[in-house]
């Protein structure tokens, strides 16, 4: 399955990062459900790619920051 533009090591990091956080938010056994797909890491509205920095920031995200600032979701 192809990914978008990650390389294996980003995609480790932001699965360890997860799962180390997974601890507090059980909630993000779902972003690593998807972390395994290809949608990971799109903006879901617009189709953008959210830079890899932003993810080990908030590894949850599913909105670039251009939808994320227009929809104030956070
Ligand atoms: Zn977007």
């Amino acid at each position: 399955m192809p990914y978008r533009y990650f390389t294996l090591e980003q995609r480790a990091n932001l699965e360890s990062l997860i799962r180390s956080q997974m601890i507090a938010q059980p909630g993000l056994a779902g972003t690593l459900e998807r972390l395994r797909t290809p949608d990971y890491g799109i903006c879901v509205r617009c189709g953008a790619e959210i830079p890899y920095v932003r993810l080990m920031e908030l590894p949850a995200v599913e909105y670039c920051a251009t939808c994320m600032g227009s929809e104030q979701m956070l």
